[in-house]
């Protein structure tokens, strides 16, 4: 437990996931209450881990009256049915987050379904459905289901003692994410939306808008007006350079563009193809897509989707189905160009 800035804690929880260490949970301190952003994977480590943190500022728990989640990945929202029962605490979230409880986390067969159908005219080979399908399943366990007490749109204000929260939706890495500002302390919760040095997932699929990569640009665009002084994001460490994050996020998506541009060059290929030809996980080096887990190599297909959409919605690029398979190539015009 840190004390970041007055009157607010950052509580890193425990993961049960090789690539990231911890997710931030929040805890900001008001008159009588206490109000908590996130809540961390419904495991016994992080549960643990959260009630030492909250002792260690000689709270029970029963002292926090509100919860709020960013979205409902399992490391933002896994915990929180649990802690909303147990401390009676009000819970909030994104109305869009909310539509998608029932059918990821309660009946999830008719999406696992259709996910595979998509990866299918995507390029996937019928051999590899199966494992990229059923990724996701072993998540189920870290979440209790839950809806929220409060349903949030947007542009709402969330107080606590002398804090005062604008919600702001920042759909993009999930459609309903929202991130939390207070203008006066030029303070942002950033939730998966901004982080210091990891790109936030961005990646098409049943569940996430058609352009899920151009309404995350945007989101970022928008928030970029915003005078932020301390960013508090959902994992690695809190930050200060607000633009300079921005600006250097979005450079990357356009260099992972110029790099699918280069592996289309002037044919037409599959998403698959696209996913398969270029290289992943840039934080360490790099390395080929047969070399990922599951769940990453899920992720890379669902990202390479996003770009190659945001790229058509822009005129860069444009699709066509043969035998139900999606192609995607370049527009006549630009080859003229060559
Ligand atoms: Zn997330
Ligand atoms: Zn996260």
């Amino acid at each position: 437990m840190i004390e970041v800035t007055p009157g607010i804690y950052r509580m890193p929880l425990p993961l049960p996931v090789p690539n990231l260490s911890h997710i931030n949970t929040y805890l900001v301190k008001g008159d009588n209450s206490y109000l908590l952003i996130d809540t961390g994977w419904n495991t016994k480590e992080a549960f643990n881990s959260l009630k030492k943190q909250l002792a260690e500022l000689g709270i029970e728990g029963k002292e926090i009256s509100q919860i709020v989640v960013t979205h409902v990945h399992p490391d933002h929202y896994g915990l929180a049915g649990k802690l909303k029962n147990l401390y009676g605490a009000t819970l909030a979230f994104h109305h869009l987050e909310k539509d998608f409880i029932e059918t990821r986390y309660v009946h999830m067969e008719e999406l696992i379904k259709e996910l595979g159908q998509w990866l299918q005219r995507n390029g996937v080979p019928p051999d590899r459905l199966a494992e990229l399908q059923k990724a996701s399943l072993p998540m189920l366990k870290f979440v209790t289901p839950t809806m929220p007490d409060t349903t949030l749109y947007g542009g709402e204000t969330i107080t606590c003692g002398d804090f005062s929260f604008e919600v702001m939706p920042t759909p993009g890495h999930a459609p309903g994410h929202i991130c939390l500002y207070e203008p006066d302390k030029k303070i942002l919760f950033s939730g998966d939306h901004i982080l210091p040095t990891i790109t936030p997932h961005v990646g098409i699929h049943p569940q996430s808008g058609s352009n899920p990569l151009g309404d995350y640009l945007d989101s970022l665009n928008r928030l970029k007006q915003l005078d932020v002084e301390l960013v508090l994001p959902g994992h690695e460490q809190p930050f200060t350079e607000f633009k300079e994050r921005i600006e250097g996020i979005t450079h990357h998506h356009h260099f992972r563009n110029t790099e699918i541009l280069a592996a289309l060059d002037s044919g037409s290929k599959t998403a698959f193809e696209l996913t398969t030809g270029i290289t992943w996980l840039h934080d360490v080096n790099g390395v080929g897509w047969y070399k990922l887990g599951s769940w990453d190599k899920r992720m890379a297909i669902l990202e390479t989707v996003a770009h190659l959409e945001a790229m058509r919605a822009t005129g860069e690029l444009e699709k066509f189905n043969r035998d139900d398979i999606r192609y995607y190539r370049q527009p006549k015009k630009a080859k003229k160009n060559e």
